[in-house]
């Protein structure tokens, strides 16, 4: 394999230029090893011929920043002896990252935005820039026989699953959909919905699904902290 930031970083953790205890010290070469698969798995999904596996990149993109994202970070934090050698990781894997994100952005810049797909009667999504698959699901449901109709929105969140819209919003948000506009939807859901719509990347203005975002919750014990997701290109926000 041919030498990279990465794997310099990694040579120079092992010959113990950042002295670290042997457990820290094997744990930070084997998450340089995940990254360096991570960055050749997307270099090789991006490279295929004739065409690049665009969903199988934008995966590999999620993983490297679940892998670098906070449970790591944190990581580092709790070894103080490991801060030095965290930023000589992030610094390598920025070099190796870059090219890919400037690739892959290319790559979407030039898909034709989705329209809203129907499911059925009483259901709908949003599709992936990245797969064509669901970002998003709306599905007119009813709790019990008696409620009336809500419609649930699926979320990207492990805490907050659903976020239902009722009442006169629901009947705009129909129309939307019946209409196709999957951004008039979107827009509509960061209008008015407190949640707003989470699979909804406003740096890129794209909606990816949950195998195409990395997802990290942030746990303290039982209590749920934060939930962060990172699109393909590395833009992050924070979902609830
Ligand atoms: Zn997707
Ligand atoms: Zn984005």
């Amino acid at each position: 394999m041919p030498a990279t930031p990465l794997s310099d970083v990694r040579g120079r953790v092992e010959a113990g230029e950042f002295e670290l205890s042997p457990d820290v010290q094997l744990a930070v070469v084997s998450r340089i090893d995940d990254l360096i698969t991570a960055v050749t798995a997307a270099n090789r999904a991006l490279s295929k011929l004739p065409q690049p596996a665009v969903p199988e990149a934008a995966a590999k993109m999620a993983s490297l920043y679940y892998i670098s994202g906070h449970g790591w970070q944190r990581y580092l934090a709790d070894n103080s002896q490991a801060s030095t050698v965290g930023s000589a990781v992030r610094g390598a894997m920025q070099i190796g990252v870059a090219a890919l994100v400037a690739q892959l952005s290319n790559i979407l810049e030039s898909g034709q935005p989705a329209p809203v797909t129907r499911r059925g009667d009483k259901a709908f999504s949003l599709p992936c820039a990245a797969c064509g698959g669901d970002a998003v699901t709306l599905s007119k449901a009813a709790t019990s026989p008696v409620e009336p109709e809500q419609l649930v929105v699926s979320s990207l969140s492990p805490v907050t699953v659903f976020r239902p819209v009722a009442g006169p919003r629901m009947g705009d948000v129909i129309a939307l959909l019946e209409a196709g506009n999957a951004a008039a939807v979107v827009a509509h859901l960061r209008e008015t919905q407190p949640g707003g719509c989470d699979a909804f990347c406003e740096k890129c203005n794209r909606l990816f699904c949950r195998d195409h975002y990395a997802i990290e919750a942030q746990w303290s014990g039982s209590w749920h902290e934060a939930t962060y997701v990172t699109c393909p290109l590395g833009h992050e926000h924070e979902i609830d």
